[in-house]
């Protein structure tokens, strides 16, 4: 898989480094385990998906994590960026809207030995104020437009890797380089499951 990754130009070692470090094939429903460390994405359940390894590795490369850096990431899942994040070295913060994924994320986690990955349930529209600043915040959904509390929540020098698009989506790096001053940085093209407002609570239809 990595060896792949490489191929299609991801150049960052440390990057590389920790996506050897962790078996992807945890974070996969049984039925695709066989095909874990093929590039896909693949249904991780309530309609959302586990990313394709090579965009995992796109946006931590962009996210340019270092030890102790404290990370924000939109869109828990299955839990797999977050230990990437966390092989990095990083101190990381997630937050899921649907509780069924949140609640499977966290103990698979836990059951794995993760540590410094911290899970919450809730609506990443809003970030999370309460460890703010960070110095990565990275959005693993497609969203409409740049919502305002991730700026704000940015250290700086801080970076918000995020998916801006409807259809398709450009990756955008913003880096907070002073109180009210940004940098946008405009990337290649995806394609993301939806960003959605709200929570959605375990058994309820999302
Ligand atoms: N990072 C994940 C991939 C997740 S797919 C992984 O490594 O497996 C995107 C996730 O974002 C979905 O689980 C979806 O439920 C979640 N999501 C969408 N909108 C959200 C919001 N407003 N707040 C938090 N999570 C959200």
């Amino acid at each position: 898989m990595v060896e792949a990754l490489r191929q299609r130009g991801i150049t960052d070692e440390a990057v590389l480094t920790a996506m050897m470090a962790v078996p992807r094939h945890f974070f996969l429903d049984k039925a695709f385990e066989d095909h874990a460390y093929e590039d896909k994405p693949f249904p991780i359940g309530h309609k959302q998906t586990i990313s394709q390894p090579f965009t995992v590795a796109y946006m931590t490369a962009l996210l340019q994590v270092k030890p102790n850096d404290r990370v924000l990431e939109i869109g828990t899942g299955s839990g797999y960026q977050a230990s990437i994040l966390a092989a990095l070295g990083a101190r990381v913060y997630t937050i899921e809207r649907q509780e069924a994924l949140y609640l499977r994320a966290k103990a698979l986690l836990k059951e794995l030995g993760i540590r410094n990955v911290y899970c919450f349930w809730g609506d990443g529209f809003g970030g999370l104020p309460k460890y703010a600043p960070y110095e990565g915040i990275i959005v693993t959904a497609g969203a409409p437009f740049v919502p305002e509390p991730l700026r704000q929540q940015l250290a700086i020098g801080g970076r918000l890797v995020i998916p801006v698009g409807e259809e398709v989506q450009y990756m955008h790096r913003i880096t907070r380089l002073a109180a009210d001053e940004y940098q946008d940085e405009v990337f290649e093209a995806f394609r993301f499951v939806p960003f959605l407002e709200g929570v959605n609570k375990k058994d309820e239809k999302s």
